[in-house]
């Protein structure tokens, strides 16, 4: 029996590499449903070349073409929010939830709610809701398998042990393209620069969120979420090679690494095969090459994003929601030449501390916070800049 996926994100960095892992497996999975956020050419085409019967593009204007694109094939094409709920709980075996930002919370947290097993890539549903996502795994009975791979890698040395044996966690982070650059270069970084990060190849959010630490925060509060130890028994470790994703300290002392190539095809062919294992293309590693890793503290003056991420899950209540919808429309900004690369952390500072910090009850609520966050941004920043 192959066993059936549905890919959210097909058409990005970590839908990319799944699909590539899925065409060399053949006889183990079943690609049966994929989306896009507007992309429907593209969408099209992974639809034709794996065999899915629904191809959804989030963006409506996209629907006509995406339709014809799929005439005379046996995929059925849709749109909008509604069509990605569906085809995030069509029947299946595992959902790869890889939609980048708050967009993809309502599809995942509706695989969840179908009891899927979910493999979840999509970090920032997880910073919105990771409580309700979490108890709803529970309620629903749905898996959630963690793709990012530093909790990849604290899942793989969880295994085999109690969680009461645990003492800490600590996240490895390669420091991004900026880990030895002044504050001053920094405020001149340009896009080009901040997504080029030097060990791994990604969508251009989350290399923005590796150049300013901003992702190791998000992660911080993915990992509380995921495995709930609290912020003070999780530490964040600089370690240049990206060789070792992450660590696990027990109580006697132990630590546990996991360690391989940077290639996101080992978490995501871990997510796929689970709880079995598959061949990967991955470059082997070869430690006797690569003769050292070296490891250092973050400098949180440099790297503001790190401490306010801290201090948002400290904080709890809406805080996480709203550093990361300050975050996501900061980033875009950036990314469109609008403001600095150093106005990010300073405009999520700002947000953050003008938080009433109510928690949410559901997800509607937190879609809400959301939207209000985006709209309070929006307009800070026109303020700054008329
Ligand atoms: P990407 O930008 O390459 O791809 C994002 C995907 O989401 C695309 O298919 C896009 O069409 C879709 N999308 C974007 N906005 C959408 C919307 N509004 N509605 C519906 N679909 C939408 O991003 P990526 O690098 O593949 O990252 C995906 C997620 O995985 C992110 O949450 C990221 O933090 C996480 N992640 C990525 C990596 C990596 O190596 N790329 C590693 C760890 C975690
Ligand atoms: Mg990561």
């Amino acid at each position: 029996m192959r066993r059936k996926i549905v890919i959210l994100g097909a058409t990005g960095s970590i839908g990319k590499s799944t699909i590539d892992l899925i065409e060399r497996s053949p006889d183990r999975f079943e690609v049966v449903a994929v989306t896009a956020a507007t992309n429907s050419e593209a969408l099209a085409d992974i639809a034709a070349r794996t065999g899915a019967r629904l191809a959804v593009v989030a963006d409506e204007s996209r629907f006509e073409d995406l339709s014809a694109r799929l005439a005379g094939t046996n995929c059925r094409g849709a749109s909008g929010e509604e069509a990605l709920v569906e085809a995030a709980t069509v029947e299946a075996d595992l959902v790869i939830a890889a939609i980048v930002g708050c967009a993809g919370l309502s599809p995942t947290m509706a695989a969840v709610e179908a009891g899927r097993i979910v493999a979840l890539a999509n970090k920032e549903a997880l910073v919105t809701a990771g409580e309700l996502m979490t108890e709803a795994a529970e309620k629903h009975g749905a898996t959630l398998l963690p793709v990012d791979s530093e909790h990849n890698a604290i899942f793989q040395c969880l295994a085999g042990n109690r969680r009461e044996d645990v003492s800490r966690l600590i996240l490895t982070a390669s420091g991004g393209p900026f880990r030895t650059t002044s504050i001053a270069a920094m405020r001149d970084a340009t896009p080009a620069q901040a997504v080029a990060h030097p060990n791994w190849s990604m969508g251009a959010k989350i290399s923005v969120d590796s150049a300013t630490l901003m992702n190791k925060g998000l992660e911080l509060i993915e990992a509380h979420y995921l495995f709930g130890l609290s912020s003070s028994r999780m530490d964040v470790l600089i370690h240049p090679q990206s060789v070792i994703h992450s660590l696990v300290e027990y109580v006697d002392g132990s630590v546990l690494a996991q360690l391989g190539s940077p290639d996101m095809r080992v978490p995501i062919a871990y997510a796929l095969a689970w709880p079995e294992r598959m061949e990967t293309p991955a470059q082997r590693l070869d430690l006797a090459a690569i003769a050292k890793l070296d490891f250092e503290a973050p400098d949180l003056e440099r790297f503001p994003a790190l401490r306010l991420a801290r201090e948002a899950l400290e904080a709890g209540g809406s805080a996480p929601i709203v550093l990361n919808a300050a975050n996501e429309v900061a980033v875009a900004s950036f990314l469109a030449g609008e403001i600095r690369l150093t106005d990010i952390a300073a405009i999520v500072e700002r947000v953050l501390a003008e938080n009433g910090n109510a928690a949410p009850s559901s997800i509607g609520q937190v879609l809400e916070i959301d939207r209000a966050t985006r709209e309070h941004v929006h307009d800070m920043m026109k303020a700054v800049c008329s």
